[in-house]
């Protein structure tokens, strides 16, 4: 048996580096007060196959089945969706109330693998639902960046664009049609088809001989009205106070179509990234909270794609362990001592104690090398002379000095 195509394991020896980055994810969102939403891995089809959503992901990339009873399904492929359904759903918006959720969990895409690209993929993202206001926009894009920051990764910038409102848009797609329809010819196979279904991800493509024809192509700047510019400047004025490095990018439209006015990507410069180096991304949505049956609310979000996060972090040496903890071994010199250092373990662990014991019957010996091998600080040594006088041995496995310590003074010494 193997694993899917495109999915991978996280085996035991690098399972704490996830379990670093998920609790670091999850104190951050309690630092900023956003609350925690866990929403199904697969909803109806129609949540995601919308009339609007026309992105590669949604049309291509789904997976989509049907249940026993012939119901269509889709596994998610992005969060967002899934998370404003049920905030919909649960009636969770309420008027001059800004509601801010997180999410973490896997989404499914049938994407061509490659390194940081995979088929079943993990992202955390923010959602802040119910005002538009560039005070909003400037908090979430810090949030994305202080995850990625605070975990030590340098080389990060965030790229930020504005698609102005919907009439924006829409006047801005028909010039850059009409500039492009005479040249299709020259265009990739990927833009000539989506001159036709989104001319907009033309600006997005990776084709050198696309982007060579983009450079006298209008540009969206010179469609925004006044107020989206204006809020645009102030949304860059906050970042710059807050010292958050960014760039505009004025072909940075991102894949999906839900999107409007500010969009950003946060990307990672660092040597060895490779292509795939956007960590995360978002964007405002004026629509999509409506067009799932809710109010007619603006929302702003971002999701951050953690093997991504991993990847990089690793690049850069960061090692996703805990501050050291002083771990200490409880050791038994003999077979009759078994049973005492098990329960000197077991009121350690108790204790909150990083310990470990040996639940096999290695020699006491095999134990030492076995704590030293592995840098312990301290061996607890317990025999039938310690028994008798109900105390232990502490021996510090640095300083190779040894102590005997009342059983009872056991935690005392050990806090010191
Ligand atoms: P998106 O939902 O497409 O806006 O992507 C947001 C972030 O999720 C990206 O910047 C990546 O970090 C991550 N991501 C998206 N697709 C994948 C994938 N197939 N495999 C791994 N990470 C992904």
């Amino acid at each position: 048996m193997q694993k899917v195509k495109g999915t991978y394991d996280v085996l035991p020896n690098e399972s704490h580096k996830w379990l670093f980055l998920e609790k670091h994810i999850h104190m951050m969102m309690k630092k900023h007060q956003v609350d925690y939403v866990r929403t199904p891995v697969f909803e109806y089809f129609d949540v995601f196959h919308r009339q609007t959503e026309a992105s590669d992901m949604v049309t291509k990339e789904t997976y989509d089945f049907e249940d026993r009873s012939g119901r269509k399904m889709t596994l998610r492929p992005e969060g967002t969706a899934g998370v404003i359904r049920s905030i919909v759903e649960n009636k969770l918006i309420t008027p001059n109330q800004i509601l801010k959720t997180y999410y973490l969990g896997a989404n499914y895409r049938y994407e061509r693998p490659q390194k940081g690209r995979y088929r079943e993929f993990y992202q955390t993202g923010v959602e802040f639902i119910g005002e538009k206001n560039a005070l909003l926009d400037a908090e979430i894009i810090q949030i994305a960046y202080e995850i990625v920051h605070t975990l030590g990764i340098q080389e990060v910038v965030v790229k930020l664009n504005h698609l102005g409102n919907t009439d924006t848009r829409l006047k801005y797609q028909n010039a850059l049609k009409s500039f492009l329809v005479p040249l299709k010819d020259q265009l990739s196979e990927d833009s000539k088809m989506r001159l036709e279904s989104n001319p907009l991800r033309i600006l997005d493509s990776k084709v050198s001989s696309d982007q060579a024809i983009l450079i006298n192509a209008p540009v969206l700047k010179e469609f925004l009205t006044d107020t989206d510019q204006a809020y645009f400047k102030s949304v860059i004025k906050i970042l710059e106070q807050y010292h958050i490095p960014y760039e505009i990018d004025e072909k940075l439209v991102r894949g999906l179509d839900y999107y409007s006015h500010v969009v950003f990507e946060i990307q990672a410069n660092i040597d060895g990234f490779g292509s795939q180096n956007a960590l995360g991304g978002g964007g405002r949505y004026d629509d999509l909270v409506a067009e799932l049956g809710g109010p007619n609310v603006s929302g702003i979000g971002f999701a951050l794609g953690l093997e991504r996060l991993i990847i990089a972090a690793e690049l850069q040496g960061i090692s996703f362990e805990e501050d050291e903890l002083h771990h200490v071994a409880v050791l038994h010199m003999d077979h009759e001592s078994k049973n005492q250092a098990y329960h000197i373990y077991k009121k350690l662990l108790n204790e909150g104690i990083h310990v470990t014991f040996d639940f096999s019957n290695k020699a006491f010996k095999t134990q030492l090398k076995h704590a030293l091998f592995h840098q312990y600080a301290y061996a607890i040594i317990i025999g039938k002379d310690e028994i008798d006088t109900n105390t232990v041995q502490i021996k510090n496995l640095v300083t190779q000095t040894q102590e005997v310590v009342s059983m009872k003074d056991i935690m005392t010494y050990l806090n010191k």
